[in-house]
């Protein structure tokens, strides 16, 4: 079937799914293949359940009308999403980076709807299949697209570009993570880079943090809309005030607006500059862009800010990696509390770096003053330490201790690591 074909029949049925298990009547399956199952051996079923055609690609199925054959499901997703995405012209805004893009692409969402009938990615879909869904829920109503672009391998970031074609772009920053998938740091840089590649090829600007260097460097030659503490930034802004909620202050062309969040984490900063950068692209009045700004709470474990008791906690166990780790205890340092107690998890993916890289963070809090010190995993259960540093080979062991020593009543406790260690639930035992 030609991809005009598809696309006419997607119009008539646009709700599209890939889940056998979330078909609604008059849907399209697109039957993809993963490591532990096959989409197509559900189709039959998907028919059942009332969806409208099956695409799928095993050439085996026994013959029904309602089965479309193509070469790759895959790939006809990502055509039909590419082909659809083309159809309309309207700005779309493609947002990759190590860390920060769901909390900045829903800022960034929050504002621009002050204004705009915004497209975005829903949660963190923000992949080789979650994007082409994104890309598919445009319709004549959408405005402006925003979608999140993940990587964890080379190429990927080109790929999904392709696919989105956005006509505006911004890489939140390019720090260590998946290092296992990228092979080095460098391979990452490359990645991330493939969104100006893809800017600069089709003369397009992007959203820049001018503070940072390595975006610089690799924007070099892009039109730059920029944001940043230096006055030379388009939008230039700073942290006002951080314990515990985040402020920023900026200056639009009227003056000073403080930008009050209900964020946890000075490195939210960037996010919050950037999310009022693009507002002021979109002409978005800077009191709506605050407005849109305060009201955002994060959801999902991302830098949030709980009360148990007479214990606060700023959980971040959504993800973790080399530098978000770094950035989260460089916060809690600066925070004022007679009692503070961090609780840090393994940081998945480091491949060959994962021993350097846990070493690393070992010693930084070694030299931090806190009340207890607590590690998690078996990365971490390796590394050297002082025996102020208390190690479990997994959260269960650390609960069980945490149970019994009644330590935490009174404190202060972040909570990060990467999501597989799953220190959410400590914060049972907390309670
Ligand atoms: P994923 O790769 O899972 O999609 P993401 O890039 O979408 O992650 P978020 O979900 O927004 O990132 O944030 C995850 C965590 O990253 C936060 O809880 C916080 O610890 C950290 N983080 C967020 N923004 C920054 C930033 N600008 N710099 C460093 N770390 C950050
Ligand atoms: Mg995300």
């Amino acid at each position: 079937m030609k991809i005009e074909q598809l696309h006419q029949l997607f119009l008539s049925y646009p709700t599209v799914t890939t889940d056998s298990r979330q078909i609604t009547p008059g849907s399209l399956f697109f039957a993809l293949k993963g490591p532990n199952f096959d989409g197509n051996q559900y189709a039959a079923d998907a028919l059942t359940k009332g969806a409208a055609y099956c695409i799928v690609d095993d050439r085996s199925l026994p013959n029904n009308e309602q089965f479309i054959i193509v070469e790759d499901v895959l790939t006809a997703l990502q055509q039909l999403a590419a082909f659809h995405r083309q159809q309309f012209q309207i700005p779309v805004l493609g947002i990759t980076g190590t860390n920060g893009k769901t909390t900045t692409k829903e800022l960034i969402v929050a504002v621009l709807q002050q204004k705009y009938k915004v497209t975005y990615t829903q949660g963190n879909l923000n992949n080789h299949i979650g994007v082409p869904l994104t890309l598919l829920s445009i319709t004549e109503k959408t405005e402006v697209a925003v979608i999140e672009m993940g990587a964890n391998h080379p190429g990927e970031i080109k790929l999904l570009s392709q696919l989105a074609d956005p006509t505006l772009g911004i890489i939140t920053n390019i720090g260590k993570a998946h290092l296992e998938g990228f092979g080095s740091f460098e391979g990452v840089i490359k990645t991330k880079s493939e969104l100006y590649d893809h800017l600069r090829k089709h003369d397009r600007a992007c959203f820049i943090n001018t503070d940072n260097q390595l975006l610089t460097q690799q924007a070099a030659g892009l039109e730059q809309l920029s944001y940043g503490q230096q006055e030379s930034a388009d939008l230039r802004g700073e942290i006002q005030d951080s314990p515990y909620y985040l402020t920023v202050k900026a200056l639009f062309p009227k003056g000073w607006l403080y930008l009050k969040s209900k964020l946890i984490g000075a490195y939210n900063t960037e996010n919050i500059l950037a999310a009022a950068r693009i507002g002021m692209y979109f002409k978005i009045d800077p009191l709506l862009i605050q407005k849109a700004i305060e009201n955002y709470a994060p959801t999902n474990n991302r830098s949030q800010l709980m009360t148990v008791g007479t214990t606060k906690i700023i959980m971040d166990a959504y993800n973790a990696n080399p530098t978000s780790m770094h950035a989260s205890l460089v916060n809690f340092e600066a925070i004022s509390h007679p009692n503070k107690i961090v609780i840090l998890g393994d940081m998945l993916e480091l491949g060959s770096q994962c021993e350097v890289e846990h070493q690393k963070i070992a010693d930084e809090v070694e030299t931090m003053t806190l009340a207890h010190k607590f590690l998690v995993g078996k990365a971490f259960a390796q590394t050297r330490t002082s025996s102020k540093t208390k190690k479990f080979d997994n959260v269960e062991l650390l609960s069980d201790y945490l149970y019994q020593q009644k330590l935490t009543e009174n404190s202060l406790v972040l909570i990060k690591g990467s999501r597989g260690i799953k220190l959410e639930k400590a914060l049972e035992v907390l309670k």
